[in-house]
């Protein structure tokens, strides 16, 4: 009984911190929403199981038409087999972003939010859980000094919200925060690699 009261009361001092964040986190993928033209709708509800299938594909590091493992860390490349061209269009690009993002709204944020609740061990769980879900599938497209930097930037912020786990009420969002930024960082470096290469198409 007891463990129960205590387990209340730290889900009700979390409940403002919780609040303010998924609204901020919602706020922050209405406006990305609106760059990218997709409705609200659309993007929590649409399913397409030939595309996902792609683009899971894709998540992998494989090619989408034969399965071929794509060999370099860079966003944009051509397949060694059949020569599909990786993310060729903009359309193709914010395919895969928005197929990322909806896991991250639909998934990723009550997970966390779920293991920010466990102390110390949940923030561990948190950090393998992130890497494999949302770093990896744009880290693996990431030039290795880049994303060298990237990660060590991180870190020191990372660490920082560790400590802060331990606190009661702000504890309960130290895991959607970091799964927040990490999310941000690699998403935003691997966009700003597609569009540099653009660019350079551009002027040749
Ligand atoms: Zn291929």
């Amino acid at each position: 009984m007891e463990k129960m009261n205590l387990i209340f009361t730290s889900v009700v001092s979390a409940l403002p911190f919780i609040i303010i964040v998924v609204t901020f986190i919602v706020v922050r993928s209405v406006y990305l929403m609106k760059k990218r033209n997709t409705g609200l709708k659309d993007w929590l509800m649409k399913e397409d199981a030939a595309e996902d299938r792609r683009l899971t594909s894709i998540e992998k590091k494989k090619c989408p038409d034969c399965g071929t493992t794509f060999a370099e860390s860079v966003p944009v490349q051509k397949c060694r087999k059949c020569g599909y061209e990786l993310m060729r269009t903009h359309e193709d690009v914010d395919a895969y972003l928005n197929f990322m993002h909806k896991r991250y709204l639909r998934h990723v944020i009550p997970t966390c939010i779920f293991l920010s609740f466990i102390p110390i061990l949940g923030f561990i769980i948190g950090l393998l859980y992130l890497k494999t879900v949302i770093i990896n599938p744009f880290a693996q497209y990431i030039p290795f000094v880049r994303r060298f930097r990237t990660t060590w930037t991180l870190r020191m912020f990372v660490v920082f919200l560790a400590i802060f786990q331990i606190l009661p009420g702000f504890g309960a969002i130290s895991v959607p925060l970091v799964a927040y930024v990490k999310y941000w960082f690699f998403s935003s470096a691997y966009l700003e690699i597609i569009e540099g290469k653009r660019k350079d198409f551009a002027r040749s």
